[in-house]
């Protein structure tokens, strides 16, 4: 394991190894490896670690605070071509602190979060992509939304053009490997297909660092993964 000091070389070997895992699961399922973006979960690791993968051609980072998010984009200015993902629960009264510069919020929960962002939108005529978290496991004390839910907040976000609804996206429950995590991947999908999402609405954000392979096999187009990319977090 390489100082978190360090220059990054382990971090541009682990990201190409990322990228080669994700086109080889691609091939597996006949899909274009083109169509799943990486998303580099960098949560607790410094600006230079996203600078080191960042080097390394990574565009996308994904973050689970919204001080932590603001932060690091302050402090990586200099790279504005960076897209950064919220991919934590976004409280209503830090979404100042996040809209105009986010890429793509993929956390939306609830209705009240649509109001709050489509006021805070309109103060500068803003836009912002958004996904809708669906707790595919009816876990209570988990984040997301019931599937049964969904179709009242979809109908929400429609209704405000400043938030557009890209898809959808899920934390399964933890599992020992990708396996245990399929059939939840496969509820994401199936749910979308319910739910008559259209072309431009299909995005499906699923897999981490140990289930992103399976993921891209069952259709996910955005995967978040930290640790197979930096190092265990410390
Ligand atoms: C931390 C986190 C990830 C990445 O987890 P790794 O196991 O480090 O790949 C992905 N998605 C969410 C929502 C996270 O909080």
């Amino acid at each position: 394991m390489e100082p978190s000091t360090g220059t990054g070389g382990g971090i541009a070997e682990r990201l190409a190894q990322v990228r080669e895992t994700i086109a080889r699961a691609a091939a597996r399922a006949g899909r274009d490896p083109a169509g799943v973006t990486l998303v580099a979960v960098s949560k607790t690791r410094s600006p230079d670690e996203v600078r080191a993968a960042a080097a390394a051609g990574q565009l996308d980072f994904g973050e689970n605070y919204a001080q932590e998010l603001a932060a690091k984009r302050a402090a990586l200015a200099d790279l504005p071509h960076l897209r950064w993902h919220m991919i934590g629960h976004l409280q209503r009264n830090k979404v100042k602190l996040l809209v105009p510069g986010l890429h793509l919020l993929q956390t939306v929960d609830s209705p009240r979060l649509v109001e709050t962002l489509d006021r805070r939108l309109a103060e500068h005529d803003g836009r912002l992509d958004v996904l809708v978290q669906i707790d595919v496991a009816g876990e209570e004390q988990k984040a997301g939304l019931a599937p049964d839910d969904a179709p009242a907040l979809l109908d929400a976000l429609r209704a405000r053009p400043r938030l557009r609804l890209r898809g959808l996206m899920a934390i399964p429950p933890w599992t020992l490997d990708g396996e245990g995590s399929r059939p939840y991947f496969r509820a994401l999908r199936e749910l979308a297909d319910r739910l008559g999402l259209g072309p431009g609405e299909r995005e499906l954000s699923m897999g981490m660092s140990d289930t992103y392979a399976v993921a891209v096999e069952e259709g996910a187009t955005l995967v978040r993964v930290g640790t197979a990319i930096f190092g265990p977090r410390g």
